[in-house]
């Protein structure tokens, strides 16, 4: 009699060629790999050490919070997901650097692509000093 519960074949693991190491050579499993490198560097503001607080609402229509810190000028604005403030404010003034205060990404408009901050050093200190506000602790050493 066929028994529809016994499941007969056992956890046994599914075969993986011992061939770990092939994530390294970036097959492109559909992570966006965030760039080390960005020529828009020399916009950044001289002075981001004293950022806003990840709580600062946007600054043009008060949504209180994910927002994006504009790298070049510090103004808070909102994300693409709420009313675009950050967007619109970089097609306004050519700033394309971005800090999100929902996961600490930078992005840079002008690259359209994710900055490594722990990598590039002039995004370094940004990202420590965010990850301070928002978590109050600094951030674990980068894994070299
Ligand atoms: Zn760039
Ligand atoms: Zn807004
Ligand atoms: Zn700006």
């Amino acid at each position: 009699m066929a028994d529809k519960a016994a499941t007969s074949s056992s956890s046994s693991p599914p075969e993986i060629a011992d061939e770990t190491q092939d994530w390294m050579l970036g097959s492109g499993s559909g992570w966006v790999e965030a760039r080390t490198s960005c020529d828009h560097l020399n916009s950044l503001s001289p002075d981001l050490l004293h950022l806003p607080t990840p709580d600062t609402p946007c600054s043009r229509c008060q949504n209180p919070v994910e927002n994006w810190l504009c790298l070049c000028c510090k103004e808070v604005l909102c994300s693409r997901f709420v009313n675009r403030h950050m967007l619109m404010h970089h097609q306004q003034t050519g700033h394309c650097l971005a800090l999100s205060y929902s996961d600490l990404s930078v992005w840079c408009f002008c690259c359209e692509a994710y900055l490594d901050a722990q990598i590039i050093l002039q995004l370094r200190p940004i990202h420590q000093a965010a990850y301070i506000l928002k978590f109050g602790e600094s951030p674990p050493l980068p894994q070299l």
